[in-house]
């Protein structure tokens, strides 16, 4: 495959993951303008119950929404590699040697249908390539739900996710540091939710990592819910 990669960027001469400009020579996954206006991640990140160390590398905000949204609806599949390098980078910088192994929060069968991938899979493998660090395939969506996004209120939010993950694999993650990724974190209800399902399945600890995540003014867990935080759930 390497060997056409030359000519294949010859027809299809390689773009900005952000801005979608062509990118000049000897320049990997952004331009030089987005390298230097990327809206990373810098604030101190919220706590979000049942995930221990969590990260981000961009803002979901601007080109990083609209990134996204190529990626998850419009096929830019191999954008994973792009994000894996950025969310590799900030894993190493953060939480090296923390983790055993990587799992992702999937899709339900009906959007993959729909969609004809699952995103968070394809990102998911890149980050284990770029980490080598094995991915386990242990969350399953057991239940169709309406986009988080549709959900008015924080409440809401929580209810459609309760109950919508399983574990598949309890073996292949009891005792194990787990790194959950998502592509984005908005109010965290939906990692949160996978996080705690793991942790019932026993994993020793969950940290969570995310291409982007909403700004914090409008996050649904506050401070003093900290007491909740880092409590096994009943089994
Ligand atoms: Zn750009």
């Amino acid at each position: 495959m390497k060997l056409f990669e030359p000519v294949l960027s010859l027809i299809y001469p390689p773009k900005c993951l952000l801005c979608q400009d062509f990118l000049p020579k000897g320049t990997v996954d952004l331009c030089p303008f987005c390298q230097r206006r990327q809206p990373e991640y810098t604030a101190r990140f919220p706590q979000i119950p049942f995930l221990h160390h969590r990260l981000a590398v961009w803002y979901y905000e601007i080109d990083v929404r609209a990134s996204l949204v190529r990626f998850k609806f419009y096929k830019k599949r191999h954008y994973a590699k792009g994000y894996a390098r950025f969310l590799g980078a900030k894993i190493l910088r953060e939480l090296s040697g923390k983790f055993d192994v990587i799992v992702y929060v999937p899709v339900s069968r009906r959007r993959k249908q729909e969609r004809g991938y699952d995103q968070v899979k394809i990102l998911a493998r890149a980050l284990s390539r770029e980490l080598k660090v094995p991915v386990v395939h242990a969350l399953k969506k057991i239940r169709h739900t309406p986009p988080q996004s549709g959900m008015k209120t924080e409440a809401e939010r929580k209810a459609n996710v309760l109950g919508a993950y399983r574990v598949r694999k309890p073996k292949s993650i009891a005792g194990k540091r787990v790194l959950l990724i998502d592509d984005i974190i908005t109010t965290g209800a939906t990692i949160s939710e996978c996080a705690r399902m793991l942790l019932s399945a026993d994993a020793a600890v969950v940290h969570g990592a995310a291409v982007a995540a909403a700004r914090t003014d409008n996050n649904f867990y506050r401070e003093n819910d900290h007491a909740t935080f880092f409590q096994r759930p009943g089994r």
